[in-house]
């Protein structure tokens, strides 16, 4: 089929090659010339794990190419809307500024018969609001919403191997035909019997937020037991273990420590929460609210945790931070827990220097007061105390023996339960973790 992406950021780049991959011909489209520019080169423009590879094998297919111009877009058969959907600022709700932008830019080019098939995450009735607005301008065009729900550092391998395929579809034998064509571009992952829930727009938009809240929701219960444990001195980890053994509960997801960011799961439970006011329905959601405070009250107390270590004053303490990303295998920094501890440290006096395998130039360029260091050594050289704040494997494999030769001060904050309480103790290491005792 040809097929069209319409924004190339984590999304649309790693969809818009993972469709040539599958034998596609297809055009990315983005507004963004420096990025259109270097995929065309075969660069990716942001880290992701798998995808450089797979970029420069689809471009080298002659199956894959990029534009900043939607007109390149006029022949596909299928318009994939990959835009981004952000916080409004100052408000809870999502800007869908983006998606109109795009979907308005497709009418440029859209004709009848042709698919235009949603994956952004957005407020439920949007793509009601859509199909109205196509259904108005180009009469015959389709309009289908298929969530995404990759996770950035497995992102190639989510989009080719997914754990369902959500087809929120138009009522009547539209629905029909938009299945098809949609079982048509995801021929090989639907023949291998991946889970298909066909459905309408309002549900398939909500299976997406539904997912982010509840997902949101177990992070934030279990740093609520954390803020418990603290209090009581109970072991957070333990506890997770415990309860994790159970079925019915499962061990994911339930990681105790500086709490969600990025840009899906914070912005989508505000936007899903805003939504329900609309709708006179934001009793449903208040619990989201809670889950939001607990995941922010984390961050203010990894600040706290850090003055306690540091005997009550962070006043000219030299602190290194490892992670700046929001989480590992990722260069996104997009409400990232570290630097907003990064940030909040430093203005209460230490001085902090940052580190990320990846993530440090993304960092210079949105948080350019903060000091950055191209390594976890450089970082923590003569460093009173050492925060793990992005669960990276190469800090979980720092060995605590030699990183001691470094430091000032062998004080070690774990803010994702990620590194091996034993090992850094038994080095001599001063271990503090949220959510559990002082090792
Ligand atoms: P992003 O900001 O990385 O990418 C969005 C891209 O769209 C940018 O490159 C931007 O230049 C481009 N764009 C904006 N307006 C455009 C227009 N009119 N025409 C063409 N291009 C345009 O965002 P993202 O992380 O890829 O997220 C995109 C959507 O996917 C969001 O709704 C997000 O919630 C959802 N989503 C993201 C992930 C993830 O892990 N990143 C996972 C699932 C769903």
């Amino acid at each position: 089929m040809r097929i069209s992406v319409i924004g190339c950021g984590y999304l649309g780049a790693v969809h818009a090659a993972s469709m040539a991959e599958l034998g596609h011909q297809v055009v990315g489209v983005d507004v963004d010339r420096r990025k259109v520019t270097a995929l065309c080169e075969g660069r990716a423009p942001f880290y992701e794990p798998d995808f450089p590879e797979l970029l420069r094998h689809s471009l080298g297919s002659g199956r894959l190419s990029f534009s900043t111009e939607v007109a390149d877009a006029a022949e596909a058969d299928v318009h994939f809307l990959c835009v981004g959907t952000p916080q409004k600022h100052g408000e809870y709700a999502a800007d869908l500024h983006f998606v109109q932008a795009a979907a308005e830019s497709l009418l440029e080019v859209l004709r009848p018969g042709q698919l235009v098939v949603g994956k952004s995450t957005v407020p439920v009735g949007t793509a009601a609001e859509l199909a109205a607005m196509f259904a108005e301008k180009v009469p015959g065009a389709l309009l289908a919403w298929n969530p995404e729900f990759l996770r950035e550092g497995f992102a190639v391998r989510d989009t080719l191997h997914p754990d369902r395929l959500v087809y929120g579809l138009p009522a009547g034998e539209d629905g029909a035909a938009v299945e098809r064509m949609l079982d048509e571009v995801y021929a090989p992952i639907v023949e291998r019997g991946t889970p298909k829930v066909t459905t309408d727009y309002a549900t398939a938009e909500m299976v997406k937020t539904a997912a982010n809240s509840f997902l949101a929701t177990k992070i934030s219960f279990i740093n609520a037991m954390a803020e418990l444990c603290e209090a009581t001195g109970a072991d957070v980890k333990q506890l997770a273990d415990a309860i994790g053994y159970d079925d019915r509960i499962g061990r994911k997801f339930l990681n105790a420590g500086l709490g969600f960011g990025g840009g899906c799961l914070p912005k989508d439970i505000r936007a899903f929460m805003a939504r329900a006011g609309e709708l006179g329905a934001d009793q449903a959601l208040t619990f989201l609210r809670e889950v939001d405070n607990i995941n922010m009250r984390r961050r203010i107390r990894m600040v706290e945790l850090a003055r306690e270590v540091l005997d009550g004053s962070l006043l000219g303490k030299r602190v290194a931070v490892l992670g700046a990303a929001f989480k590992p295998d990722s260069d996104d920094i997009r409400d990232s827990p570290a630097l907003n501890v990064a940030a909040q440290l430093q203005l209460q006096g230490a001085v902090v220097r940052v580190t990320d395998p990846a993530a440090v130039e993304n960092s210079r360029r949105e948080w350019p007061h903060l000091d950055y260091a191209d390594t976890p050594e450089e970082a923590a050289d003569r460093a009173d105390a050492v925060l793990v704040l992005t669960e990276w494997r190469q800090y979980r494999e720092i060995d605590p023996v030699a990183f001691g030769d470094v430091v000032a001060s062998k004080r070690v904050l774990d803010g994702r339960n990620a590194l091996d309480r034993e090992a850094w103790t038994a080095a001599g290491w001063t271990y503090r973790a949220l959510g559990r005792r002082a090792g």
